[in-house]
């Protein structure tokens, strides 16, 4: 064998390698993108099947392999949410697939909270009903039980009014975003007065459960104040942070309870 062909022979096997190399590269990363926008769906689904979002009100996902983008569904119904409609957006809410699609009005909240807060994994915008109230009033929400633990962090409330004036009400814009995220602060969660909520978490499972028990948490903490006439015993701070959890198990429960 001259020395041409071996030189030859050698570089078309680097070539190989290199080719193998970026392959496997992409099969490592595409499952999880893949794995990723599927729990999404899942958790849109999980949150309209148990009450926690209607027809409005929408869950995102931080890309892991790029913190600097989100996933969200187009506009829509998320109990009808599918993986072709998940979008990528950067940190400023500009889509970066699906770019003809119509986004949510308010994504802003989503990427201002996603800037403000790099411990953010997953965030969840509801209008669920049972916080209204603690929203419109001088009524801070209070652990009521060990499921509604991150409530004893305290839940700031954010009135649009003081950032804007008369408005629609809606988060539709980065500014507002920005004045909603420095309201949410280091916290779980934050009220909208007079249009719902938005919750935080270190993953998509976590936000889905802390989004349901803020919810209930509001109920209970509601029936407790009519029944005990302002005597209520709330979580201690302490007994708060010890209680601290996961809702895995509430995640299968709720994933088996969907329609098929
Ligand atoms: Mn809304």
């Amino acid at each position: 064998m001259n020395r041409h062909l071996l030189l030859v022979c050698s570089l078309v096997g680097a070539a190989l390698l290199a080719t193998a190399g970026a392959v496997s590269a992409q099969t490592a990363t595409a499952p999880d993108r893949r794995t990723l926008i599927d729990e999404l769906v899942l958790a849109n689904r999980i949150l309209a099947n148990e009450g926690v979002l209607d027809g409005y009100g929408h869950v995102s996902v931080r890309s892991p392999a790029n913190p600097n983008h989100y996933f969200l569904a187009r506009a829509g119904a998320p109990a009808l949410v599918t993986a072709a409609d998940v979008t990528e957006y950067d940190l400023d809410s500009k889509p970066v697939t699906n770019t003809a699609a119509i986004g949510y009005m308010e994504r802003f909240i989503h990427g201002e909270i996603y800037k403000a807060r790099s411990d953010v994994m997953a965030v969840v915008h509801c209008h669920c009903p049972e916080v209204i109230p603690f929203g419109a009033t001088s009524v801070p929400m209070q652990p009521m039980y060990h499921m509604g633990y991150f409530i004893g962090e305290g839940v700031p409330v954010f009135d649009i009014r003081r950032t804007a004036g008369m408005t629609d009400m809606l988060i539709a814009t980065p500014e507002l975003g920005r004045a909603l995220a420095q309201t949410l602060g280091n916290k779980s969660a934050a009220l909208l007065r007079g249009h719902g909520a938005a919750v935080v978490a270190a993953s998509l499972r976590l936000v889905v459960g802390k989004a349901y028990y803020l919810n209930l948490n509001a109920r209970l903490q509601l029936q407790a104040m009519q029944l005990g006439g302002g005597n209520v015993t709330y979580l201690d701070p302490d007994e708060a942070k010890k209680a601290a959890q996961t809702y895995e198990r509430s995640w299968d429960f709720w994933k088996s309870r969907l329609p098929r």
